[in-house]
């Protein structure tokens, strides 16, 4: 018995290949899992699906600040996937500025797609796990959150990603009466295409002198916590946010 065998995912911008959504969902499916991959592309996400090890993988393409396209989403998922069990809020953006170059563009650019994306495709789901008294809520957050600042994220990024973590907390709160469960991932540096080829050797030297773990972390790393707070292994985990950062915040 695999550990999400007859279980369903939705996954957020997980088309990227070398992203932590991509990853995830090639765990998930190598553990069971039918995984629903959305992002911004179709071509990218249907074959960010076909990639994917087993049967009835699919791609659907959805922008996670729309509201109304996520509720469709989701509902065109449930109705194809028969249920939906879980739900990876990995969908994001950064940019790298200082606070005072922050414009009100990028400030609801950054919010809308980590913050109120997360929000719109919990919403779109929680009747659903209400219904079935049964779900798990994943949510991408930061080390940008805890430590007010990170690598390439500006403070919009740290705002969004700390808003997550509230969110999460409430979520847990408010749901754990029907079953279901709301859990934030806080990655610290992590080796994708958000992070590649944006640091000078030396830079980079000195980010991992302050990684305890003495190594940046893989989208391996990350999946591997999104599948123990999918799955049943963590029946009594909820409203806590997980850190895979190497041991940064030691
Ligand atoms: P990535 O850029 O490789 O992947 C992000 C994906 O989100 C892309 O496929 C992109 O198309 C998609 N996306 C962007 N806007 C979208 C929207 N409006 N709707 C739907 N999809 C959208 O990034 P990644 O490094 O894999 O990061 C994944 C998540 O992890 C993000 O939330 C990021 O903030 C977070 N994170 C990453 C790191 C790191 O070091 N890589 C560290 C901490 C947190």
């Amino acid at each position: 018995m695999k550990l999400l065998d007859g279980k369903t995912a939705i996954i957020t911008g997980a088309a990227s290949p070398r992203g932590l959504g991509k990853a995830t969902a090639l765990l998930f499916a190598q553990h069971g899992a039918r995984v629903a991959i959305l992002d911004l592309d179709m071509d990218e996400a249907s074959e960010a699906a076909a990639d994917l090890p087993g049967q009835g993988h699919q791609g659907f393409v959805c922008d996670v600040t729309d509201r109304a396209a996520c509720m469709v989403v989701a509902e065109e998922v449930i109705a194809q996937f028969g249920h939906v069990d879980i739900v990876v809020n990995n969908a994001g953006i950064t940019q790298p500025l200082k606070l005072m170059d922050i414009q009100p563009d990028n400030y609801d650019a950054v919010l809308d797609v980590n913050l109120r994306g997360t929000l719109y495709m919990s919403q779109a789901l929680i009747p659903h796990f209400r219904a079935r008294q049964n779900g798990s809520i994943v949510n991408m957050s930061s080390v940008s959150a805890q430590r007010g600042g990170g690598i390439f994220g500006g403070p919009h990024y740290s705002a969004a990603k700390a808003g997550i973590l509230g969110l999460t907390k409430a979520m847990a709160r408010e749901l754990a009466p029907d079953g279901v469960r709301a859990n934030a991932i806080c990655p610290g540096f992590i080796d994708t295409d958000i992070t590649a080829g944006k640091l000078t050797n030396d830079m980079r030297a000195q980010v991992l002198a302050g990684i305890p773990l003495g190594r940046a972390g893989t989208a391996q790393d990350v999946a591997g916590c999104c599948l123990f707070l999918a799955s049943d292994l963590s029946a009594y985990v909820t409203g806590s946010e997980v850190d895979v950062n190497g041991g940064s915040l030691i």
